[in-house]
């Protein structure tokens, strides 16, 4: 029945660009460092939706430009 090459971890998964926002406790998916929020800067953060097998699995967080150093693994953000 699957006729596809494409990894079925990425077939339904969204990226989208927040702000991030204060008390933010996530943990960057690329450098496993905190995504902090900080007051002077508008930060943001890439939120991914991981689907597995065509369901919902986990939420992933990145910083902005790790998304981009990870080489946008769910696909392009929706800003
Ligand atoms: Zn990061």
């Amino acid at each position: 029945m699957i006729d596809t090459t494409i990894p079925t971890a990425t077939l339904a998964s969204r990226a989208a660009l927040r702000r991030v926002e204060a008390g933010n406790l996530a943990i960057c998916a690329h450098c496993d460092q905190q995504v902090k929020f900080a007051a002077k800067q508008n930060r943001q953060q890439v939120i991914a939706n991981v689907y597995v097998n065509g369901k919902w699995d986990r939420v992933e967080h990145f910083h902005e430009e790790c998304y981009e150093l990870a080489e946008s693994p769910f696909g392009p953000v929706n800003a």
